[in-house]
């Protein structure tokens, strides 16, 4: 059976909760979406912020709606040119993951942890993870075919989530650019 997955790939983000967003942009301002993303009702805020970290700074990086705990999406390149060493983890799980400052037009806010490299991973729903013969956690290879790179990811996390839906991967830029892709791509889960 053909296991196929979209992979889209994420740059380099934020997620802010509301008191950290009027912090940084003022009492009265509220996320406004200019892009709604698939998937979960998330988009791309209208404003954007800079990363601070002790080696460069990153300006108009994007913020996702809606509200959510502090946490801070980088590719490794990123984290290298910020000179912070966040952690490889799933998204949500940033205990004791890098600090990092994040400055908005109103404030500036140090975040002590929430800066973490994702860990690629495929959301599916439980139907279609039950065709497959996969469960929550498991870990699978996808192989992603383009031009002149094609390449087998291992370590792929499995999400599950009830509703029926189209299974998607996501990984980061730096993972897209080593398979040569320019955006959204077929993959298949091999194994
Ligand atoms: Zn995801």
């Amino acid at each position: 059976m053909e296991k196929k997955v979209s992979v889209e790939i994420s740059a380099r983000h934020v997620h802010l909760p509301e008191d950290v967003y009027k912090k940084l942009f003022g009492e009265d301002a509220e996320m406004t979406s200019v892009k709604n993303l698939t998937g979960g009702g998330a988009f791309v805020d209208a404003r954007r912020v800079t990363l601070v970290g002790p080696k460069s700074e990153m300006h108009r990086v994007a913020i996702l709606g809606p509200y959510r705990p502090t946490q801070i999406e980088l590719s490794k390149t990123d984290a290298r040119k910020l000179g912070v060493e966040p952690p490889i983890r799933i998204s949500g799980d940033t205990k004791g993951s890098a600090p990092i400052k994040i400055i908005g037009d109103c404030g500036e806010y140090e975040a002590e942890e929430g800066a973490i490299i994702a860990k690629r991973h495929i959301h599916v729903c439980e139907r279609e993870a039950a065709e497959w013969g996969v469960k929550k956690n498991d870990i699978v290879k996808v192989s992603i075919k383009t031009a002149e790179r094609s390449l087998i990811f291992d370590d792929v996390v499995i999400r599950t989530n009830p509703e029926e839906s189209l299974a998607i991967m996501h990984i980061d830029t730096d993972e897209g650019n080593a398979a040569g892709m320019d955006g959204t791509t077929d993959g298949f889960v091999v194994e």
